[in-house]
């Protein structure tokens, strides 16, 4: 039987979208106290609403995520080398470069695909003040393995836990590893605020530095005491954030639905691989993400994503191409493919497939069914 194509194009994801009269009572409030940003009553109210559902001791909501790692980077007072994953976001590279950081690329692990914690230790030098990992597609790193590591060398541990919004290891919300943890709500995120972000920190300390930070280094009305930058989360962004909290359950249900759709149609094809969860991992149904072996599937990842495209299905090519490869960084020694193999043919074999709530299961079974079709 032939298919046709979607009549619509299929992203890889859509935003959850409260009831707009949800929101506006929530916007009502802001127009009547006049107030926009600058910690108003919503700010306050998703602050510990997330720190709460994220169970983190302290939160620090912030305009967006790239700003809060920058943050984060300044807080700990990073400086040199940082060792950090080239199979990411451009983001996680990029705010070391901008905090004058040189990003050293670790390779990463074939399985997790995140940083491989065989490989850190190699690359510290006198220079290497930190690790910067990311819980890549919600699944979380070896935070043991490189907490072992962070300790026996002194240095401190960023997670950019951009995907892994709502993830547990062992009951223990992610956020609560390593000296500091990145949430980004961008839209295209499982939890959003349109644009926004926060850190999560185990130390009130460190919250009040980053909170100093966030605010142009101001405290009170009559001292600036560090240079700071405006990372604030304003008040609509906030108010959106509560009405989207109020959501996550019944998306994380449904996306559930259809992860178990596309693992029984998909877990026995040869040459397509699916994530596994690892053990004592609560996961977070942020992606679905197949990897594709051209050797034992017929095609590459590039001829799927092709023709997928063909039946208006616009999956993506998470990460790639690889952060040690963009023009600005692939002249760095820790660039060179000789020293990232993994990532470099994971790179080529990762492909994320349409997954959010209101995608029904019909369209998520033809999705397959292309899928299926194409090797014929
Ligand atoms: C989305 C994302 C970021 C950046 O977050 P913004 O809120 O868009 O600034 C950083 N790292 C990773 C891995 C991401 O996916």
């Amino acid at each position: 039987m032939k298919i046709t194509p979607f009549p619509h194009p299929v992203y890889i994801t859509r935003p959850i979208l409260p009831r707009l009269d949800i929101l506006n009572e929530r916007l009502s409030r802001i127009w009547q106290l006049k107030c926009l940003t600058n910690y108003g009553e919503q700010h306050k109210a998703l602050e510990s609403g997330l720190q709460e559902h994220l169970k983190v001791p302290y939160l620090s909501l912030f305009n967006n995520g790239t700003v809060a790692l920058l943050v984060a980077l300044r807080a700990l007072g990073l400086s040199q080398e940082v060792i950090t994953t080239p199979f990411t976001f451009p983001a996680t590279p990029h705010v070391l470069a901008w905090s004058g950081i040189a990003p050293v690329f670790c390779d990463i692990d074939a399985r997790s695909m995140n940083i491989d914690v065989e490989k850190i230790e190699s690359m510290i030098t006198p220079r290497t003040t930190g690790i910067l990992a990311v819980h890549v597609f919600g699944l979380p790193c070896n935070v043991e393995g490189i907490k072992k590591i962070a300790d026996r060398h002194g240095l401190k541990v960023i997670y950019d836990a951009a995907h892994a919004f709502g993830t547990e290891i062992s009951g223990k919300g992610i956020g609560g590893f390593g000296d500091v943890t990145m949430f980004s709500f961008h839209a295209t995120k499982l939890f959003h605020t349109a644009e926004g972000g926060a850190l999560s920190v185990a130390e009130d300390g460190l919250k009040n530095q980053i909170d100093l930070l966030r605010n142009f280094g101001i405290r009170g009305e009559e001292a600036v005491l560090i240079p700071g930058i405006n990372g604030k989360m304003n008040e609509i962004q906030a108010a959106l954030g509560l009405a989207v909290l109020d959501c996550i359950e019944a998306e994380k249900e449904n996306r559930k639905i259809l992860r178990d759709i596309y693992v029984s149609r998909l877990k026995d094809i040869p040459g397509i691989h699916l994530m596994e969860d690892p053990p004592k991992v609560k996961p977070n149904y942020s992606y679905f993400v197949i990897r594709i072996s051209e050797r034992d599937y017929g095609l590459s990842r590039d001829d799927v994503y092709r023709r997928f495209r063909e039946y208006n299905v616009f999956a993506r090519k998470y990460f790639y191409p690889l952060g040690s490869n963009y023009p600005c960084y692939r002249t760095l020694p820790s660039s060179d493919p000789v020293c990232l193999p993994v990532a470099n043919r994971v790179a080529k074999e990762v492909l994320c497939l349409p997954f959010y709530g209101e995608l029904d299961p019909g369209s998520v079974n033809k999705i397959c069914d292309i899928l299926m079709g194409m090797k014929r």
